[in-house]
C-alpha cells in the first residue's frame, strides 16, 4: 500500500468497525431498528435496468441497486447510491466520496495505479452480444466488440479472458450502435438485462441478441485495497452471503418484466411514423372536406338567396336585380350586336284584376311570361319589373322578326281571355329602345329602360298601335347595318357588287394613264349603294377584307382581259386599313393575284389611306416596303384628309401621293389653300415622289395644278367612275 489513507475515510472506517463490533447482532442480518452506518456506493446510472435514476423520484434504482441495498442492509449499512457522473469505474476507485464502487467482474487496478479488492458476487450477470440482424459471429478470440466506456472495468475482465478479442469503447449507446451499423465492430457487448431494456427502442428493432454466446460476469462491489476498504468489503461480504437466491430472482424478474423504456418523440415517430402520417393526413383531409362542405352549404345558401332576389316568385322570371346582371353579361359577351330593350305593360291591368279577379290576372301574367320565354334565345333575357310590367332584352335585326314576335307573343297574350270565351281583349303597350354602340361601352340598364319606358308611355297615351321606338333612327340604322352585313356574301356571289373605274388622266397630254377601281352595290332591298354607305359598316363588322378580295380579283380579271385584247392598263385599288393586319400577308396576296392572272406588278397600284399610316406606322411601313420590293407601286390615298405628318413622308417609302383636293379646297381661305397645294406639289417632287390630284372638278383647278407641276389628275371634271364596259371603250 503506497498510498496514504485519507483521514476522513480512516475516521469513517474506524467508526464503522466500532459500530460493527458493538452491534454484532446486526452483522448477522438483523439490524434491530438501530441506526445504520452510511455506505456511499458509486454506480453508473446509464444501464437500466441494473442501475438507473427513477424518472419520478430521481432515486437510483435497478436490479443491482436493490440487491446491493439488501446485502448492505444485512451488513448493517444504509446505502446511499451516487451517480458516477462521467467517471469510469476505474477512475471512481480513486475518488474518496465513494466507499465502494460497482459493478466489477473482478478486482482491477485503479486509474491511479492502485490495486483494488472486490466483494463477493452479488449475482451472476449474463453478458450477451448484440448484432445487426441475425448473423454468425467469428470465434470469440477474433471478434471485434464494441462496449460502453462506462464498462471499462468489465472490458478489462473480458480482455483478460479473451486476449484476441478487439474491444472498442464508445461514449454512448447511440455511438456504439452506429459503429455496429457501419461495420466497425461485429457485435456489441452488454448485460442481457440492459439489452432487453435498450431494444425496446423502436429504432433498434433491427438489432438482435445472440443468445447462444453468453459471457457470465460477476457483479461485485470494489474499493481500493486498503485496511479500511478491506473492512468494508469483509462486512459487505457477510451481507452478501446472507442474500438468498429467491430474492435475487424476484428482483431480476421485477425489473425485467417491467416496461422501463420511456418513448421519446423520435421513438414515437419511428414506431408510429406511417400511422401518424396517415392519421395527420386523415385529419387534414377531414378538415378540408368539412371546410369544403361548409363552403358548399354557404354557396348553396347564397345561391338560394340570390335566386330569391333575382327571380320573381309568380312568373319565375328574373327580377329587376337579376335582369340587370344578365343584361350586363349578355352585352359584354355580344358587343355591338343588334339588341333592343323593350318595356312592356298591359293597358288597364287593374281593370282586368277588378273585373275577372286577381287569379285571372296572375294567370295572364304567367301565360305572358311563358310565351315570352318560348320565344327568346339564350342570348336574350326577360324580367318582370313589377306588377304587369315586363322588360325584354331582344336581339332583333329586322321587321320580319318583329312581326314574328307579334304573332308568337303579343297576339296570344292579347287574345288570352277571348280564347277562354271572355270578352276582355288584352292590350300590350311596348316601348322600345334600340341600343347604340355607346350603350355597350357604358352599360346602364336602368337608363336604357327609362328611355324604353318613355316610348311605352307614348304608346299608352296615343292609344294607337302596340309599340313605339324611343330612337327610330337608330332602329333604321341598325336595320340597315344588318341588311348590309347579312346581304354581303350573296351580293358578292350574285354580281350585285360591281367594280367601276374612274379614269386618271395626264392633263398635259390628255391621255388616260390609269384608273381607280371603286365599288358599287346594287342592293336587292336598298337600291344602289355607294362606298360611303357600306365601307365603314363592313370595316366595323370585320368583313371589309371579303369585299376587297372580291374587288381586287375582279380588277385582275379585267386587266387580264384587256391584256389579252392588247390593251394594257394599270389600275389603282383601295386597301382598307383593316385589311393590313399582322396575321395577313397582303403583299404575298397581291403577288399571288398577279401570278394567277398573268399580270405584271406595275399594272396594280396599291392605295393605302393616309390615316392608316398614322395608326400603325411601323407595320404599314414594313408592308409598303414589301409591296414595293415585289414591284407594286404604292400610293398614299387621301393625302391632306387626315393628320398628315410631313415627318412621315420622310419615313414611308412611297411612289405616289394622292392629294385629295376636296379636303384642301372645300373650306377656308382659297388663296391659302392654293399656296398649301402648290407647296405640297413642290415638296412631293423634292422628295422624289410623284403626285396625282383627285377630286378635280373644275378647269380652274386643273389649270392651277398643271401650272404648279402636277399634271396627273382624277375627278369629275374629266370622268366620273364608270362600269368596266364603258371604261374599256375609252382610248388609252
Ligand atoms: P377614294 O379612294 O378617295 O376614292 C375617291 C372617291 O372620290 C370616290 O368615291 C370617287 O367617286 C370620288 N370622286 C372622284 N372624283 C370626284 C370629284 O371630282 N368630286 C367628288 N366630290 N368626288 C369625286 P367613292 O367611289 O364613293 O368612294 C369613296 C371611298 O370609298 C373611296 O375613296 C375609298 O376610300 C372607298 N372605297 C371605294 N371603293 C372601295 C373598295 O373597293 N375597297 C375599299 N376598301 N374602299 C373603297
Ligand atoms: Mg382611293
Ligand atoms: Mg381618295
Amino acid at each position: 500500500m503506497d498510498r496514504k489513507m485519507p483521514v476522513k475515510r480512516l475516521l469513517k472506517v474506524l467508526l464503522l468497525v466500532f459500530l460493527a463490533f458493538s452491534t454484532s447482532m446486526a452483522v448477522l442480518g438483523d439490524t434491530g431498528g438501530a441506526a445504520l452506518d452510511l455506505l456511499t456506493v458509486g454506480v453508473p446510472v446509464d444501464r437500466c435496468p441494473i442501475f438507473y435514476e427513477d424518472a419520478d423520484t430521481g432515486e437510483i434504482v435497478g436490479i443491482g441497486a436493490d440487491l446491493m441495498r439488501a446485502a448492505a442492509k444485512n451488513a448493517g449499512y444504509q446505502v446511499s447510491f451516487q451517480s458516477l457522473e462521467n467517471a469510469t469505474l476505474k477512475e471512481a476507485l480513486d475518488q474518496e466520496e465513494y466507499d465502494v464502487v460497482m459493478p466489477f467482474g473482478s478486482a482491477i487496478e485503479s486509474t491511479g495505479g492502485h490495486p483494488s479488492i472486490v466483494s463477493e458476487n452479488l449475482m451472476q450477470t449474463p453478458f450477451t452480444f448484440l448484432t445487426e440482424g441475425k448473423r454468425d459471429l467469428p470465434p470469440l478470440s477474433k471478434l471485434r466488440v464494441g462496449m460502453l466506456q462506462s464498462l471499462k472495468g468489465i472490458a478489462e475482465t473480458v480482455h483478460e479472458r479473451f486476449p484476441g478479442m478487439q474491444i472498442s469503447m464508445y461514449e454512448t449507446m447511440a455511438d456504439s450502435v452506429k459503429a455496429l451499423r457501419e461495420g466497425l465492430v461485429d457485435a456489441l457487448l452488454h448485460t442481457s438485462y440492459v439489452w432487453s431494456y435498450v431494444l425496446e427502442k423502436p429504432a433498434y428493432s433491427d438489432l438482435v441478441i445472440q443468445p447462444s454466446t453468453v459471457l457470465s460476469m460477476d457483479f461485485r462491489a470494489g474499493t481500493l485495497d486498503t485496511p479500511a476498504g478491506r473492512a468494508v468489503i469483509d462486512r459487505l461480504n457477510k451481507g452478501i452471503s446472507s442474500l438468498d437466491d429467491t430474492l435475487r430472482q424476484a428482483v431480476i424478474l421485477d425489473y425485467t418484466s417491467r416496461r422501463l423504456y420511456q418513448y421519446s418523440l423520435s421513438d414515437y415517430l419511428h414506431k408510429y411514423g406511417i400511422a401518424l402520417l396517415a392519421g395527420v393526413f386523415l385529419i387534414v383531409a377531414m378538415i378540408v372536406i368539412a371546410m369544403q362542405r361548409i363552403r358548399a352549404v354557404r354557396r348553396w345558401h347564397e345561391e338560394k338567396m340570390r335566386q330569391m332576389m333575382d327571380h320573381d316568385s309568380l312568373t319565375g322570371l328574373l327580377s329587376m336585380n337579376g335582369f340587370r346582371r344578365r343584361v350586363d353579361e349578355l352585352l359584354r359577351a355580344h358587343m355591338d350586336s343588334p339588341y333592343f330593350l323593350s318595356y312592356n305593360n298591359i293597358r288597364d291591368f287593374k281593370f282586368i284584376n277588378d273585373s275577372l279577379g286577381r287569379e285571372a290576372g296572375d294567370a295572364l301574367l304567367k301565360f305572358w311570361a311563358g310565351k315570352s320565354i318560348e320565344n327568346l334565345s339564350g342570348e336574350e333575357t326577360i324580367c318582370r319589373v313589377e306588377a304587369d310590367h315586363f322588360a325584354v332584352l331582344r336581339r332583333i335585326e329586322g321587321e320580319e322578326e318583329m312581326r314574328k314576335d307579334e304573332k308568337n307573343v303579343f297576339d296570344p297574350v292579347q287574345n288570352f281571355f277571348l280564347n277562354q270565351g271572355k270578352q276582355n281583349r288584352v292590350q300590350i303597350c311596348s316601348g322600345i329602345y334600340v341600343l347604340t354602340p355607346k350603350d355597350f361601352r357604358n352599360i346602364d340598364v336602368d337608363h336604357m329602360l327609362d328611355l324604353a319606358r318613355v316610348a311605352e308611355k307614348r304608346v299608352r297615351d296615343s292609344r294607337k298601335g302596340n309599340f313605339a321606338f324611343y330612337n327610330p333612327e337608330q332602329w333604321k340604322k341598325g336595320k340597315r347595318i344588318a341588311e348590309i352585313i347579312n346581304y354581303l356574301p350573296a351580293a358578292i356571289k350574285s354580281g350585285d357588287i360591281q367594280v367601276w373605274y374612274q379614269p386618271q388622266v395626264d392633263y398635259k397630254t390628255g391621255s388616260i394613264t390609269g384608273a381607280e377601281a371603286l365599288c358599287r352595290w346594287d342592293h336587292t332591298k336598298l337600291g344602289w349603294l355607294y362606298p360611303f354607305d357600306f365601307i365603314s359598316t363592313l370595316e366595323e363588322a370585320g368583313l371589309i377584307f371579303d369585299l376587297d378580295c372580291f374587288v381586287w380579283e375582279t380588277v385582275c380579271r379585267d386587266l387580264r382581259r384587256w391584256n389579252e385584247a392588247g390593251d394594257r392598263r394599270s389600275v389603282s385599288v383601295n386597301v382598307s386599313r383593316d385589311d393590313i393586319r399582322e396575321d395577313r400577308d397582303i403583299p404575298g396576296h397581291f403577288r399571288n393575284l398577279i401570278e394567277t392572272f398573268g399580270l405584271t406588278p406595275d399594272q396594280l397600284r396599291v392605295e393605302i389611306t393616309e390615316t392608316a399610316y398614322v395608326e400603325n406606322p411601323a407595320f404599314l411601313i414594313a408592308t409598303t416596303e414589301k409591296l414595293r420590293s415585289y414591284g407594286f407601286q404604292v400610293e398614299m390615298d387621301d393625302f391632306g384628309s387626315g393628320y398628315s405628318s410631313l415627318h412621315m413622308l420622310k419615313e414611308v417609302p412611297l411612289d405616289r401621293i394622292k392629294l385629295d383636293l376636296h379636303f384642301l379646297t372645300s373650306s377656308g381661305d382659297l388663296e391659302k389653300s392654293r399656296t398649301i397645294v402648290s407647296c405640297m406639289i413642290q415638296m412631293t417632287h423634292l422628295l422624289g415622289m410623284e403626285m396625282i390630284a383627285e377630286g378635280v372638278e373644275t378647269v380652274e383647278q386643273a389649270d392651277f395644278l398643271k401650272s404648279k407641276g402636277c399634271s396627273e389628275m382624277q375627278g369629275y371634271y374629266f370622268f366620273k367612275p364608270m362600269p368596266a364596259p364603258e371604261f374599256e371603250k375609252l382610248k388609252n
